[in-house]
């Protein structure tokens, strides 16, 4: 996510960030770099130049200079101002009414469809709302389709109409049927065009009258970078929508609709898509992607994921387990499960502080963990659960048949082994026996 952006604004605040002497010069300096970064990740010029002025402001309001951690601070006002270019405070959906009718609008190709399904499923299981899905595109019957299979992956009803062209009688029909049967949020994902056309408009503005949706939000590709926040004013200027949902932050976006679009159309970024698959969704909190802008990681996303994924009665028989030496591989399996649960293994790591920047050449894929389950899936139940009996010959059958050396089946081995040793010293209230290890 913005790694060229961080990549910049890191090395222009590098200078300052050790720097014992800060000088009027090196912090001008500074800002310019600063400055280039923004425009470089495809931010409007007057934005950026807006953005380096009110943190000189700021900098001389607080005398940064006689400071006694000059470069600090510094790295602090640029963070704060990163916070509130992308909207400060974290804006939640509108949940009231009954039903909420939520409204989608954006381009085709946008996202609009893969999005509905991620909230469907996010106000299912988080929130535990009963979804209806609406296809209103009376175009294409392959959108309806599309919309029908998401709604099967993730057991949401979709309501459609075949035959009816009319999509503003479709929504209304929608509703009742929501009301009929006990839906308490109404998503309505509707028709986008290849560019902004009046008639689209027109048709979108008469399911937003007829519907009066609780929240409108309207859902932009995030690698259409300025040409994103043009769309999302041309919108705006028709809906007067509630949010906007960034999607595709997982891809190789420069971040300059994350940082405009608040700017121009004054409405808040409320999710954001890191994914194709139904659970890449995440709430946007300004300053928890300003944090991972500048390289200071999300822990706080992180440990959030982890908390989701947490299953107390799981972690007290893995506890016993542990207890017993009875930790194997089948255990093992099941923890490397939870981390996938947690997302994607790039997203993850992007999230530890430091990490994207040290990690930035390394190809993270999600295969990562491949190799091992392939490894552990070769050996025998008894092999799992006394890994001890794995000998040499043992070691080779499993190599064939998981399609890899006996060096890999060593390796996994050896981290194997080192793991149930962490985890019988942490067990034993052994956190000095850690240290103590560790040091050696
Ligand atoms: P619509 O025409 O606006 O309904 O757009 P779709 O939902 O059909 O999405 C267009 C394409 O973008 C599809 O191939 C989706 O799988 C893909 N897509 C949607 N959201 C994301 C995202 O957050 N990340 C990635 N990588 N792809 C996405």
């Amino acid at each position: 996510m913005f790694n060229n952006l961080s990549e910049k604004l890191d090395k222009a605040l590098h200078t300052l960030k050790g720097h014992g002497k800060i000088t009027e010069v090196n912090v001008a300096e500074t800002l310019k770099e600063v400055r280039r970064a923004l425009l470089d990740a495809d931010v409007n010029f007057k934005i950026a130049k807006d953005f380096t002025k009110r943190v000189k402001e700021k900098a001389i309001g607080q005398d940064v200079l006689t400071t006694l951690n000059p470069g600090q601070l510094m790295v602090k006002l640029v963070k704060d101002e990163l916070t509130e270019l992308m909207g400060g405070d974290t804006v939640g959906i509108n949940l009231g009414g009954s039903p909420t009718v939520i409204l989608m609008s954006g381009l085709q190709g946008s996202g609009k469809t893969t999005f509905s399904g991620k909230l469907a499923n996010f106000l299912k299981t988080k929130k535990a709302k009963q979804v209806l899905l609406v296809g209103c595109d009376v175009y294409r019957p392959a959108a309806i389709n599309q919309l029908r299979v998401v709604g099967e992956q993730i057991g949401v009803e979709v309501y459609a109409e075949e035959g009816n062209q009319n999509p503003v009688e479709i929504s209304q029909n929608a509703i009742k049927h929501a009301k009929a049967n006990s839906k308490n949020v109404v998503i309505i994902d509707t028709a986008g065009r290849l560019a902004v056309d009046e008639e689209m408009m027109n048709e979108i503005s008469n399911i937003h009258k007829a519907v009066n949706p609780q929240e409108t939000l309207f859902v932009v590709d995030s690698m259409t970078g300025q040409d994103a926040v043009n769309t999302a004013k041309a919108f705006n200027d028709v809906l007067n929508f509630d949010g906007v949902v960034l999607t595709k932050l997982d891809g190789d976006t420069r971040g300059g609709a994350a940082l405009s679009i608040k700017s121009v159309v004054n409405k808040p970024i409320k999710f954001i898509g890191t994914g194709e698959k139904m659970d890449a969704i995440d709430v946007f909190h300004p300053d928890r992607m300003a944090d991972r802008i500048l390289g200071m990681g999300d822990v706080i996303s992180l440990v959030e994921r982890a908390q989701e994924q947490y299953d107390e009665q799981e972690a007290r028989k893995l506890q016993k387990k542990i207890a017993k030496n009875q930790f194997g591989f089948d255990d093992f399996l099941t923890q490397i499960n939870q981390i996938k649960k947690m997302g994607s293994m790039k997203d993850l790591v992007g999230m530890i502080p430091g990490a994207g920047k040290a990690l930035k050449d390394v190809d993270i894929d999600d295969d990562a963990f491949k190799g091992i389950e392939a490894i552990i899936h070769s050996m025998t139940p008894d092999e799992r659960t006394s890994p001890s009996i794995i000998n040499a010959s043992r070691k080779k059958r499993i190599a064939k048949g998981s399609g890899t050396s006996v060096q890999e089946v060593n390796q996994l081995m050896k981290q194997f082994d080192q793991m149930s040793k962490m985890m019988k010293m942490m067990q034993g209230g052994g956190g000095r026996k850690m240290m103590q290890m560790m040091k050696n």
